[in-house]
């Protein structure tokens, strides 16, 4: 555990619910919508909504999971500039992967009548098998599924060859946010960036579609140079960010290029599934602990007398 990950783990979750504001669009589907939206209108750039919720192993709750994200699919008018992520162990797959991969069917097939595309999000490394089986399965029938691999583990190459065989797939390519051990990932952040870049090109060679999600601008500048000197047509990859992550200028960049930009705007009906996500994000904060220093008085104050929760009520946090 570095000292990111400590700190992080002593704020209560009271508080990361007041740290992780810009990274979450808000508590209610309308209000994610209305952020995709604004997104869309004011700065062209495309959205992935996500209901947050992982490591889920009650059948209730996987239920009301899956009629969220119906809601979710019911609700988008228009895939194409909003796609929707989410977490295989909200679906199931942590107490039974059938059940888990019926509930995907049951929101991948609903979304495809409507022209929308969804991703399954990459957890940890104990569910890397299983959800690349799954995809395989959906991806033989449906077209608008598409997956997550990460630059980190070892094993990402070989993943690509067993897994991905003439599937013309629709993949996010993002190091992995999950710490893994050393005998299966690398621990050096450069060594990750530069198997990101191998990756990306094993992945266009390949014919598959590629979301490049990093917000490394060196590394998105990398991918970038390396899509144009391969000839990959626009409609053959985007890049990927998450809400809150400042990154106003390049996404500019990038959509004045012509490149697809699409931010990944999760939103949580209840914190209880909200806080890893949140820790996790906050984690990769490098002013973290500068910024939990200064605001950590203001803050307190502002939760004891009330003041945030009335302002977080009325105003979904801006990015
Ligand atoms: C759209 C999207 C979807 C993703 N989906 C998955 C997934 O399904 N599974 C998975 O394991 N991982 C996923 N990730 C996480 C990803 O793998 C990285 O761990 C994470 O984005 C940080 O790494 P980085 O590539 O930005 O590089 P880094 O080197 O970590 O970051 C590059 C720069 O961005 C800054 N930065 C990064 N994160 C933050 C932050 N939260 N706040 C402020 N600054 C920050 C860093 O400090 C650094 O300056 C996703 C990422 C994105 C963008």
């Amino acid at each position: 555990m570095g000292w990111r990950d400590k700190l992080v783990s002593l704020i209560p979750n009271p508080l990361v619910r007041l740290f992780a504001g810009p990274y979450i669009a808000g508590n209610s589907l309308q209000i994610a919508l209305e952020k995709a939206r604004e997104l869309w209108e004011r700065r062209g750039l495309r959205t992935t909504l996500d209901l947050l919720g992982e490591g889920i192993k009650e059948r209730g709750d996987i239920d009301a999971e899956v009629a969220e994200y119906l809601r979710i699919v019911d609700a988008v008018d228009d895939g194409s500039y909003i796609s929707i992520s989410l977490k295989p162990t909200q679906m199931g797959l942590a107490i039974d992967p059938e059940l888990c991969q019926s509930n995907i069917e049951t929101i991948v097939q609903a979304a495809k009548a409507k022209g929308i595309d969804i991703t399954l999000d990459m957890e940890e490394s104990d569910y890397t098998d299983a959800t690349l089986k799954l995809y395989r399965t959906l991806r033989q029938s449906y077209d608008n599924v598409g997956t997550v691999l990460q630059s980190r583990l070892f094993r990402t190459s070989d993943d690509i060859d067993k897994y991905l065989k003439g599937l013309n797939a629709h993949i996010r390519l993002c190091i992995g946010i999950y710490r893994e051990p050393a005998e299966i990932a690398y621990t050096d952040k450069r060594k990750m960036k530069d198997n990101f870049h191998v990756l990306a090109r094993k992945l266009w060679e390949e014919g598959h579609f590629v979301a490049i999600a990093t917000h490394d601008e060196a590394l998105i500048r990398r991918c970038h140079d390396l899509a144009r000197e391969m000839n990959i047509p626009q409609d053959r990859y985007e890049f990927q960010m998450l809400l809150g992550v400042p990154r106003h200028v390049i996404q500019q960049e990038l959509r004045a290029s012509g490149a697809p930009v699409r931010l990944y705007v999760p939103y949580g009906t209840t914190w209880n599934h909200a806080y890893a996500y949140a820790r996790r994000r906050l984690v990769e904060n490098p002013n973290i602990g500068f910024y939990v220093a200064r605001n950590l008085p203001r803050k307190i104050w502002n939760w004891l007398t009330g003041k945030s929760r009335r302002v977080q009520a009325q105003l979904p946090p801006k990015e």
